[in-house]
């Protein structure tokens, strides 16, 4: 299944000593006492700097000063940079030059020229385009100048694209003695590139002029490192999560409480909520009362996130439904787990992954048991054709009418009911495959309240006790696994047995994926009625007056 996003790791999960010291001390994060702070020692401030401090001042604060070990690697970055070169490859056939004899001899395209030079207040500036585009126009290499290429992520073009495309701009200017009037973005690849000419005018300059010294003086040695970024979505992506994840857990960060982004973190800070314990300590009806001012949807969800608070700050699950939350199962021979891995920038759902799990005379099988189930892995290979994907999957299914399809979020049912139509099944076929699929995540949802930060199968299965196999996969790294499998596959000198191995591992991912799901499952049909409803009715400490408006 798809990375969910927002997942943090469970308070449980250790960490290296090192590192949950930092946790939640943010003055641990500073640099020794003596580092040195003379003018001379200041590092250039970099258009990586640039780019990480628009997303978050604070990341910018931790790739300066953060303790090297606490950084992951991301499989995301590792994503980016694939697009990128393909991207290249389809605007420039040829290979481009290297460094600065290249710019001279005129190539075409150039990698690896570092810039250098001085900002506003003559700060020392650096940066490092991935690749400079020759045009016809004068410049101290001789007829022919170079203008910079950014590959842009996502679907329009940011402040953090304009900026940095800014200083390479002004940096680039300096060094082939030149202006750089524009720009290259680029998007997709093969014959789905996409160009288009950004105008790096004044007015982009001035906003580099006001923005760089900002930068400069937040990271000066000895500043305190800035808060965690309002809306932690953000986070994801970020090669400091994890640290960042432990000090939210430790200082009770609002965002910390499940169903709370950027916005709503936003407005309930301004009534004087800051934390997950104040938000606990709330009173529902008064914060609704509160909230009204901004909006209905704000007001009737109000006690939805006390509730969630109260859950999380008492540790213990709470009913919040009563009745069977799959009644499908009481009489079901047995149950497919159902999950698939897709690449979703290129819609192609490569995966299906089935686990059958046969009911015994004594039960369900518990854990160990359904370890030992058979797992069906169906490739959807675009070149083979999405008919026979759907003549594999529909022949597993109709072996087994009667077995309910389990699966954890809406996609999976989103796209079996899509292929279903686009191969031509009947609104009666689609009817009945749709009484057969079942959201856990879903019906999770429906009926508990757990003391988890998210409800993503990572975080509910870890709070459960469920392991993964493979340590540190997601979503990202097995589509990385995907690609390398598909370059690999055919190409000569590549040893079978390892060009085999990414796809290995992505069904372990996968089937992973569904004993997770079927742990969850197994809680929700074993798990008791709550006993007592405490936690729904705690003491309310917060009143409205106390609300700020
Ligand atoms: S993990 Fe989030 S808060 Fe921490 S540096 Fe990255 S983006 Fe900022």
């Amino acid at each position: 299944m798809q990375q969910p996003s927002g997942v943090s790791p469970h308070p449980r999960d250790s960490g290296t000593a090192a590192t949950a010291r930092l946790a939640g001390d943010s003055s641990a994060l500073l640099p020794p006492e003596g580092a040195p702070a003379g003018r001379g020692a200041v590092p250039p401030l970099t258009d990586r700097l640039l780019r990480s401090w628009l997303r978050c001042h604070r990341r910018a604060w931790l790739d300066r000063h953060g303790p090297a070990e606490a950084r992951r690697w991301n499989a995301h970055r590792a994503l980016t940079l694939q697009d990128q070169l393909h991207s290249f490859q389809s605007l420039l056939p040829t290979r481009p030059g290297h460094g600065e004899a290249a710019c001279r001899a005129g190539s075409e395209g150039v990698v690896g020229l570092r810039l250098r030079g001085a900002g506003p207040g003559g700060m020392r500036l650096e940066a490092h385009p991935p690749l400079l585009l020759r045009i016809d126009s004068p410049s101290r290499w001789g007829a022919h100048a170079y203008q910079p290429v950014l590959v842009r992520q996502g679907r329009h073009l940011t402040r953090e694209h304009r900026l940095v495309l800014a200083l390479w701009g002004r940096l680039l200017a300096a060094e082939q003695g030149a202006p750089v009037p524009q720009a290259v973005v680029l998007a997709g690849a093969g014959s789905q590139l996409q160009q288009e000419v950004l105008k790096l005018g004044s007015g982009l300059q001035q906003q580099l002029e006001e923005v760089l010294p900002r930068i400069a003086q937040e990271l000066e040695v000895g500043r305190q490192p800035p808060p965690l970024v309002n809306d932690r979505k953000k986070c994801t992506l970020c090669c400091w999560r994890s640290l960042c994840d432990r000090e939210a857990s430790a200082e009770g960060h609002l965002s910390e409480v499940s169903g709370i982004g950027g916005k709503r973190r936003d407005l309930l800070v301004s009534l004087g909520v800051t934390s997950l314990d104040q938000l606990a300590n709330a009173d529902p009806q008064a914060l609704a009362s509160a909230l009204e001012d901004h909006g209905e949807q704000h007001r009737d969800v109000a006690a939805e996130l006390v509730a969630q608070a109260r859950v999380q700050a008492s540790g213990e699950p709470r009913r919040r439904a009563p009745g069977d939350p799959l009644p499908e199962l009481a009489a079901a021979p047995g149950v497919l787990l159902y999950d698939i891995e897709s690449d979703p920038d290129a819609r192609d759902d490569f995966l299906h992954g089935l686990l059958r799990l046969e009911r015994r005379e004594n039960g369900w099988p518990d854990a160990s048991g359904a370890a030992q189930a058979p797992y069906h892995p169906l490739l959807a290979l675009q070149e083979h054709g999405e008919e026979r994907l759907w003549q594999r999957l529909s022949g597993l299914l109709e072996r087994y009418p009667d077995w309910p399809l389990l699966h954890y979020g809406e996609t999976e049912a989103i796209s079996l009911l899509r292929l279903a139509e686009r191969q031509g099944a009947t609104e009666a076929e689609r009817a009945r495959l749709r009484r057969r699929l079942i959201d856990v995540h879903q019906r999770l949802k429906r009926h508990w309240l757990l003391p988890v930060n998210s409800y993503g199968l990572k975080a509910v299965a870890t709070w459960l006790g469920f392991r993964w196999s493979q340590r540190g996969v997601d979503g990202a790294r097995c589509l990385l696994w995907w690609r390398q499998w598909r370059q690999d596959r055919h190409r000569a000198g590549v040893p079978p047995r390892r060009a085999a191995q990414p796809l290995k591992r992505i069904f372990r991912y996968n089937r992973d994926d569904s004993l997770a799901t079927w742990e969850v499952a197994r809680w929700l049909l074993e798990a008791p009625e709550p006993a007592s409803p405490s936690a729904a009715t705690g003491s309310h400490r917060w009143r409205h007056e106390e609300l700020r408006p």
